[in-house]
């Protein structure tokens, strides 16, 4: 299956400069999102991750997917003032401006291993905040999977040691 065909460039999306890439086609298609999840829970031994980890909002689209596929939970992390217990928080810079995310302090426990999947890597700023709010809560990374890089932003060396893998790169 060719996931390329499932994926809808829009040019100056949100903002001019911007290729965003729209992968709600990919969504409609049950085949291919099934495919899209196995894809990247292939890519784990079931026996090396803990948890799945997503970010709000595409990450859930993608993480809770693959959690059940690997047989294991997931943990969402959230914009601020979304998450309702005692949360971390951590400040990014994405393609296209600043945010923060948070994760429930007690949502990991110290030296639960966790794989991050999200939709797109691009500068690996997003992950990057979710692999320090997992280092937050004494978790420890096994991997960031993705179905979409974007090669020129070099997010794949930021976010360095850490394994990456992803289906589509551009
Ligand atoms: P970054 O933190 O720069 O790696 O950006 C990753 C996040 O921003 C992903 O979760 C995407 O949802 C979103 N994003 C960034 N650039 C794009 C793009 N060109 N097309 C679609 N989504 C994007």
């Amino acid at each position: 299956m060719h996931l390329e065909d499932y994926i809808r460039n829009i040019p100056d999306f949100p903002k001019p400069g911007i290729q965003f890439k729209d992968i709600t086609p990919l969504l409609r298609d049950p085949e291919a999102l099934a495919h899209t999840y196995r894809a990247i829970a292939n890519q784990y031994d079931e026996s090396e991750v803990d948890l799945v980890l997503g970010a709000e909002s595409r990450g859930f689209l993608f993480g809770v997917g693959v959690a059940l596929l690997l047989g294991k939970g997931f943990v969402p992390i959230r914009k601020p003032g979304k998450l309702p217990a005692a949360t971390h928080k951590q400040s990014y810079e994405l393609e296209y401006g600043t945010d923060s995310l948070e994760i429930h302090q007690d949502a990991i426990r110290p030296g639960q291993r966790v794989l991050l999947v999200d939709d797109l890597l691009a500068t690996g700023g997003t992950a990057q905040a979710a692999i320090e709010l997992v280092k937050k809560c004494d978790g420890i990374i096994v991997g960031c999977a993705f179905v979409i890089e974007l090669s020129a932003l070099q997010g794949r060396q930021a976010l360095s040691p850490y394994p990456v893998h992803s289906l589509i790169k551009y």
